[in-house]
């Protein structure tokens, strides 16, 4: 691949992206290097685009990808040429405590491709040794298209959020908010056999949508009193298990009052930096709420997903709402900022 070039998409600062041709990333003999098939856009992505995440430019960004491997450092002895990939993005570090606690993803030292690594908004990307030797790198089950695996990450992501509810059989489930997250969290709660899936969502489309994703019931926030219809649900009780995944403020306020006594409350959504809820502490206090956070996953989850993908547990087809080239990156962020479309990708190989 010397001296040849490649396409992708470079951020310089927020709002400042530029696609440029560039030299294909040359390997060392403990790299591979993987020809993105599509690469997905995330909430993160479009944060970065705002501003609101801050990482140093430039680089190319994306964090959820799929491609093909073809070419393989010389020390390599696990992958080879035409092999299909994907790679989890996020690099734990095997050595702070919270690696040791067999919490690596929360690593106090993590590092992720498409943050502070080159990422998969290009048409090919070089896989660092430290992530191969890590196990960041996934072979991909034959029978699973290249559009599913693209939007396995965040799936990934979904369902860590999910064991950390450890949600039991017969267990009531408030979904709050129906975006990609919000539809996997849907589908991988149903896993568990909840009684009921109750799904928060202002976008009719995605109401229907998540009805048809294992919701048994929803609520229009807009039009509708959502804590007394969750309490009408749920036995006047509340929910055992309330799940956020809209990064907005208010909404985390106003949510903990659909949990039950000793119920929990994840926080899943990444809000924008600096922002601050305002909630009343004895809420957690006398009701013993479980009120927690999930970030990110492993690699392990992350296969795991491929495996309920490949095994046909879950149905993320139809998730997947536009595939846009490098080009309209602007396009592709602002979809993600006005909740518009599911689940958009990016064909770094489209014109
Ligand atoms: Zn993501
Ligand atoms: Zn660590």
């Amino acid at each position: 691949m010397t001296g040849k070039k490649m396409r992708a998409l470079v951020f310089y600062g927020p709002k400042n992206f530029k696609v440029e041709e560039m030299p294909i990333p040359q390997i060392s003999k403990d790299e591979i290097l993987v020809k993105v098939k599509y690469a997905g856009v995330c909430g993160t992505d479009n944060r970065i685009y705002q501003g609101t995440k801050k990482i140093n430019p430039p680089r190319i960004t994306g964090h959820e990808f799929v491609g093909e491997i073809v070419e393989v450092g010389k020390n390599i002895k696990e992958f080879s040429v035409e092999e299909r990939v994907t790679v989890y993005p996020m690099i734990s570090c095997g050595m702070c405590y919270a690696c040791k606690a067999g919490r690596k993803n929360i690593c106090t030292n993590r590092i992720t491709i498409g943050y502070e690594i080159d990422g998969g908004f290009a048409q090919y990307i070089k896989i660092p040794s430290i992530a191969i030797k890590s196990g960041n790198v996934i072979k991909v089950p034959e029978n699973l298209r290249d559009e599913v695996v693209a939007i396995s990450e965040p799936i990934a992501a979904a369902y860590h959020g999910i064991k950390r509810c450890e949600i039991k059989e017969g267990q009531t489930v408030i979904i709050v908010g129906a975006g990609p997250i919000g539809l996997f969290h849907t589908q991988l709660a149903s896993l568990n056999k909840p009684s009921r899936v109750i799904v928060i969502e202002p976008i009719e489309e995605k109401r229907s949508l998540a009805l048809r994703m294992g919701a048994t019931d929803t609520i229009d926030p807009i039009n509708e009193n959502v804590l007394e219809r969750v309490l009408e649900i749920t036995n006047r009780e509340g929910a055992d298990v309330v799940i956020i995944d809209v990064g907005i403020p208010k909404v985390i306020e106003d949510s903990l009052a659909y949990v039950k006594k000793g119920g929990t409350f994840l926080v899943f959504a990444g809000c924008p930096e600096g922002s601050r809820i305002n909630i009343d502490p004895n809420v957690i206090h006398y009701r013993e709420i479980n009120f927690t956070g999930s970030s990110a996953s492993t690699p392990e989850i992350h296969r795991e997903v491929l495996e309920l993908l490949s095994a046909g547990k879950l149905n993320v087809e139809n998730l997947i709402s536009e595939i846009l080239p490098l080009d309209k990156w602007q396009q592709a962020f602002e979809m993600k900022n006005n909740y518009i479309g599911i689940k958009v990708l990016i064909d770094p190989w489209m014109e």
